[in-house]
C-alpha cells in the first residue's frame, strides 16, 4: 500500500470529537474534492470525487449527522484514475444544499464560491488543525519513508494554496507553494517540518515510520562513518610510517644507524620492526615506554637529519 494511502486511512479513520472541527475537516475536504455546479438562479449542487474509499464515507457520515443530509454515494469507474475505483459524493441543487455550503465556507453570502481557507471556519484553534487534516485527506500527498522526502497538498486555486501555507504557519510549520500545470501546490521537502505537520493532524503511526525509519537510516550512516573514518586513520598511519622509514633507510646509507644518538636510534630501529604501528604502538615497544608525542619528536628528528644528507 502507497504511503499516502495509509497515512490517509489513518486520519480518516480519526474523528474530532468537536461539532465545530467535523465542520472544519469536511469544509476543506469539499474545498480541494469538491466541483460545484450551477443549476439555475440560486441552485448549487456539489459532487466530489475520493480515490480513497475511508475518506468518502467520511464525508458522507458529516454530512448526515452535521446537517441531516443524504446525499448519494456512487463507486463509479474514473477515466481520470486510469479506471481505478472513483467514490463519488453527489449533493443535490436543493436550497438545502445551498444552505450546508454557504455554512460550510464553499459559499459566500451572495452564493458565490470561496476559493481560499475559510476564515470563520478555521479561527478557532482546534478548527485549523482539522481544516489541515481534511486538507491533506482531499490533496495530500507524501513520499514513502525510505524515499527523498517531499509532501505535498495539491489544490485548484492560488488563494487556497496560499490559505494553507498561512494556516499551517499559524502551527509553526513552514511549507511552500508552487504551480504545477493547472494545479496548485503547497509543499515542504524537509522531513522534520513533514514528521511536525502529520503529528498536528494526529496521525502518530506515520510519524513513528518515519521516524524509525530516520534512526535506521542515521544508525547506518553512522556506521559508515565511522569505518570510513577508521580507514582513513590506518592510511595515514601507513603512510606516516612509509615516509618515516625512507628517512631512516636515507640516514642508514649514508650516515649508518651507529651515527645517531641512543635515543633516536631505539626509535630508528623500532619503526624498523613495526613497519605498521602507530606512534603510540611504537612508544610501547620502547624499553622505556615513550609517549606518543615523545615518539613524535623523535620522528621529527629524524626527519630533520634525513632531510639534511
Ligand atoms: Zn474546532
Amino acid at each position: 500500500m502507497a504511503f499516502t494511502t495509509e497515512v490517509k486511512d489513518e486520519l480518516a479513520r480519526m474523528q474530532p470529537s468537536r461539532r465545530c472541527c467535523r465542520q472544519a475537516e469536511l469544509s476543506a475536504l469539499f474545498h480541494l474534492e469538491g466541483a460545484l455546479h450551477l443549476k439555475g438562479a440560486n441552485r448549487l449542487g456539489l459532487h466530489t470525487e475520493s480515490e480513497n474509499a475511508a475518506v468518502a464515507r467520511k464525508m458522507f457520515a458529516y454530512l448526515k449527522e452535521l446537517f441531516s443530509a443524504s446525499p448519494e454515494l456512487r463507486v463509479e469507474k474514473a477515466p481520470r484514475l486510469r479506471g481505478h475505483n472513483c467514490y463519488c459524493l453527489y449533493l443535490d441543487d436543493s436550497e438545502k444544499s445551498t444552505q450546508i455550503l454557504n455554512e460550510l465556507g464553499l459559499l459566500d453570502d451572495s452564493l458565490r464560491p470561496m476559493l481560499g481557507v475559510p476564515a470563520r471556519i478555521t479561527r478557532r484553534h482546534c478548527c485549523g488543525i482539522a481544516y489541515l487534516r481534511g486538507a491533506f485527506l482531499g490533496g495530500g500527498y507524501i513520499s514513502r519513508p525510505d524515499q527523498p522526502a517531499h509532501l505535498e497538498i495539491n489544490v485548484q486555486h492560488d488563494e487556497m494554496a496560499e490559505g494553507l501555507r498561512t494556516l499551517a504557519a499559524r502551527y509553526d510549520i513552514s511549507m511552500n507553494t508552487t504551480r504545477k500545470k493547472r494545479l496548485y501546490s503547497v509543499y515542504s521537502k524537509g522531513r522534520g517540518e513533514q514528521v511536525d505537520f502529520l503529528a498536528l493532524l494526529g496521525a502518530h503511526n506515520a510519524v513513528l515510520r518515519l521516524q524509525s525509519d530516520a534512526v535506521v537510516r542515521e544508525l547506518r550512516e553512522r556506521v559508515n562513518r565511522r569505518v570510513n573514518s577508521e580507514t582513513a586513520n590506518l592510511e595515514r598511519i601507513v603512510n606516516a610510517a612509509q615516509d618515516q622509514l625512507q628517512d631512516i633507510r636515507v640516514i642508514d646509507e649514508s650516515l649508518g644507524l651507529g651515527s645517531l644518538p641512543p635515543s633516536l636510534r631505539v626509535v630508528a630501529e623500532a619503526r624498523m620492526r613495526y613497519p605498521e604501528a602507530s606512534l603510540a604502538e611504537l612508544g610501547e615497544h620502547l624499553q622505556p615506554m615513550l609517549s606518543k608525542s615523545a615518539v613524535y619528536h623523535r620522528i621529527l628528528r629524524l626527519r630533520r637529519i634525513a632531510a639534511g644528507i
